[in-house]
């Protein structure tokens, strides 16, 4: 039976229409292109193009889709050796197993919890030695902060090996003032329902290169030849994005800047709120850059706070708060068993650290002041009433 008195359910990151949506569907409805191409489409591609600064962006039916893309268009093998940030999304890697590569996972810094240059050079200099360089590396910004590119683009330049960026997460941020997502060969945003603006389900692969975008559109449309029959001579996708859900894209799109100054503010009140609670750390922003602040995730130092992520999650639980730990690494999932893992150094494993202490609080851009103020409450409450364990 349902309890009654539960009280609201506060989710993680929900989607948040800006109500300009349903014109762009209806411009849809009222010219029939119910389709996977049509004008929102080609616009919604033009206006993210714009807006982040890259020349040419081909929407599709997701960030995962537009990473298969990007790997198909940077012609890795079977059994070619594809690097990825470990601390991430599943979807990061699935794509290199989709080609039949190997993937290797690289671990996280400290500074910014992605990408280690430190240990992505090791990796690459053990690659040189086996004669087996990576075809490319894949570079997560991880719940919006930018990995440290120009460390990672020199090392990966030295080596002329491309570098996807997948910034399904950071869409909105910047790196040196330049957009997150536009500094390798390719980039790639995601409009899940959970991310920092949605089409429910989407997602965009962006690059500068507009000659491999054309043959991504080609690839992602069944690879159809030009010729008035149906021909083909290389195995394609059906990953476009609809006209309907591209509509929905432009209207959130307007409102994206409105979307991270929320998540922002959103991050702000905990840590204010927050960090005199001892072993509270948040996650660092580096300088010179601008995370939109997707998720705000800290870590807890157990030793220091008396309580683990653990405990904290079950009694945000029971408060129906909905708050989740960070990714496990990949290099830990039973799907990657036996891959080949490089962590920042001889003793220091930062993504695994980050996994057993880390945890992200319900960010989204239409959470109420109330609603923080109830997760605020919860945690104040646990730390208050939590019997510190007595170690003698
Ligand atoms: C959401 C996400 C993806 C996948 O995007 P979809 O649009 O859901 O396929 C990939 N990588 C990261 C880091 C993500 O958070």
């Amino acid at each position: 039976m349902m309890d009654i008195n539960q009280r609201k359910r506060i989710f993680l990151s929900s989607p948040h229409m800006s109500g300009n949506e349903q014109k762009y569907i209806n411009e849809a409805f009222t010219t029939n292109w119910i389709a996977p191409l049509g004008p929102n489409v080609d616009a919604f591609e033009r206006e993210l193009a714009a807006y982040i600064g890259s020349k040419d962006a081909a929407a599709v039916s997701s960030g995962t889709a537009a990473i298969h893309l990007a790997l198909r268009l940077l012609d890795i093998q079977k059994e070619d050796k594809v690097f990825c940030s470990s601390l991430t999304f599943v979807a990061s890697a699935n794509p290199i197993l989709y080609m039949g590569a190997e993937p290797v996972f690289i671990d996280s810094e400290p500074e910014t919890w992605n990408m280690s240059p430190q240990a992505l050079e090791r990796a690459l200099a053990d690659a040189v030695k086996e004669g087996e360089i990576p075809k490319a590396v894949i570079v997560v910004h991880l719940y919006g902060q930018s990995a440290n590119m120009d460390e990672i683009l020199s090392i990966c330049n030295q080596y002329e090996v491309p570098v996807i960026e997948d910034a399904a997460e950071s869409l909105g941020s910047t790196y040196k003032g330049k957009a997150s997502g536009t500094f390798g060969r390719f980039g790639v945003y995601s409009f899940n329902g959970n991310k920092i603006i949605t089409t429910s389900g989407g997602g965009m692969l962006v690059s500068d290169d507009t000659e491999a975008l054309a043959k991504a559109r080609f690839l992602a449309t069944q690879a159809r030849d030009l010729a008035p029959h149906y021909q083909h001579s290389t195995e394609g996708y059906n990953y476009r994005m609809s006209n309907i859900l591209a509509g929905v894209g432009r209207a959130q799109l307007e409102v994206l800047e409105d979307r991270v100054r929320a998540r922002r503010l959103i991050f702000q009140r905990y840590c204010q709120e927050l960090a005199s609670i001892p072993g509270i750390q948040f996650m660092p922003e580096l300088e010179n850059t601008s995370s939109n602040r997707w998720l705000t995730a800290l870590t807890i130092n157990e030793k220091i706070s008396g309580f683990s992520v653990c405990s904290l999650l079950k009694s945000l639980a029971e408060e129906n708060i909905e708050a989740r730990p960070v990714w496990k690494p990949l290099h830990m999932q039973p799907l990657f068993e036996g891959k080949s893992y490089y962590s920042h150094n001889e003793f220091e494993n930062v993504s695994e650290q980050l996994f057993h202490s880390g945890i992200c609080l319900p960010s989204a851009s239409n959470m109420t002041e109330e609603d923080q103020a109830r997760v605020i409450e919860c945690i104040k409450k646990f730390y208050a009433t939590y019997e510190i364990p007595s170690f003698f």
